[in-house]
């Protein structure tokens, strides 16, 4: 067991928790940040629509991150958390191969999992020529073919917010049987939709091939869908007992109902885009220095404002 009492222990090298990092360690705080090092947007390799940074690799941008963060009293630990709680007036975090370490707060900030639907081949091209995010990849694929996979989760918006990218946009229905009103965004938008089943992707020199089931297929540039979401909170239970963490997230800083616990970045309320991640992760930096101020001089400071109803 680390003896240090750490004033944050940080879970997550994402944006998120480097942002976190760098507002606290300014703030002359002792931060340790456990990253696992497996984020799901390492499947693209490379993030945009992040200012100095856009077409960096992730790879790049997190190590010019952490040597940046080498000028303040934070450290870090390639690790995975495995267990964290609460105990007394601090908090336990103990991970899979460092031990144990004790902090007076914890900002979580493990970002989600993507759930992929299961169509054979689609894991092998995610983050390839598969994607979710138009605003991350659409310039990359603009212009070219696109086709919208909505055979899971419904992508008609999707499909509709793509046609800024491109004028040939197919929705694939995968025999999906379509409401009304997905039915009729898509023709308002000017999308056709193809109902074969889906058999799997391939690699094609275009982007992707789409193979039916009847034997046919086309070829895209791109296929983009949404995704369901899996929010990485496994270490936290049984201290927390919710779901997931936006449900006890209280403030927009990142506060949650749970005493020394702050959430930030893609699990909590928060778009799922770096830029936004990592101004979430200097929110709650800041909640936790102010918090951290109002317990060791209390009445220094007012109380936070009261929780805002989850949206
Ligand atoms: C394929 C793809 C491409 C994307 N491209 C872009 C883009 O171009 N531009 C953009 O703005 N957004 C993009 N996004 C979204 C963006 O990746 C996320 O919004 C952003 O990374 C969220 O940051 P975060 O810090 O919350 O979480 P993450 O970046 O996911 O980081 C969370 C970190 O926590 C670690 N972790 C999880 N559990 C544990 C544990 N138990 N112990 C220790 N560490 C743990 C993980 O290893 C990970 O490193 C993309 C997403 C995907 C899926």
């Amino acid at each position: 067991m680390d003896t240090q009492l750490y004033d944050t222990v940080i879970v997550g090298g994402g944006p998120a928790g480097l942002n976190g990092a760098l507002y606290l360690g300014r703030s002359r705080r002792r931060v340790l940040l456990i990253d696992s090092g497996d984020a799901r947007n390492m499947a693209a390799g490379v993030m945009h629509n992040v200012l100095t940074n856009d077409g960096a690799t992730i790879a790049d941008f997190r190590a010019r991150s952490r040597a940046q963060l080498s000028e303040y009293d934070v450290s870090f630990r390639d690790d995975e958390v495995v267990s964290a709680a609460g105990e007394g007036d601090h908090v336990v975090v103990a991970t899979k191969e460092s031990g144990t370490f004790r902090a007076r707060t914890l900002l979580y900030a493990a970002g989600v999992r993507s759930l992929l639907p299961p169509v054979p081949g689609i894991a092998d091209l995610w983050g390839k020529t598969v994607f979710e995010c138009p605003y991350c990849h659409g310039w990359e694929v603009r212009e070219r073919t696109i086709a919208v996979y909505g055979g899971a989760v419904p992508s008609e918006c999707l499909a509709s917010i793509l046609t800024a990218w491109s004028d040939d946009i197919t929705y694939l229905s995968d025999r999906r049987e379509l409401p009304v009103d997905e039915r009729d965004r898509l023709s308002a938008a000017g999308v056709p939709v193809r109902a074969e089943k889906v058999a799997g992707l391939k690699p094609h020199p275009k982007g992707v091939r789409v193979e039916f089931e009847d034997g046919g297929g086309a070829s895209y540039g791109a296929l983009f869908l949404h995704l369901d979401m899996e929010p990485r909170v496994d270490p936290l239970r049984p201290w927390v007992d919710a779901p997931d963490l936006e449900s006890v997230q209280t403030d927009d800083r990142g506060r949650t109902s749970v005493p020394r616990l702050y959430v930030a970045g893609d699990l909590g309320r928060n778009m799922h885009q770096a830029a936004m991640a990592a101004s979430s992760g200097g929110l709650a930096a800041m909640a936790v220095n102010t918090d951290l101020i109002r317990e060791d001089r209390p009445g220094s400071l007012p109380a936070p404002p009261p929780p805002a109803p989850a949206p």
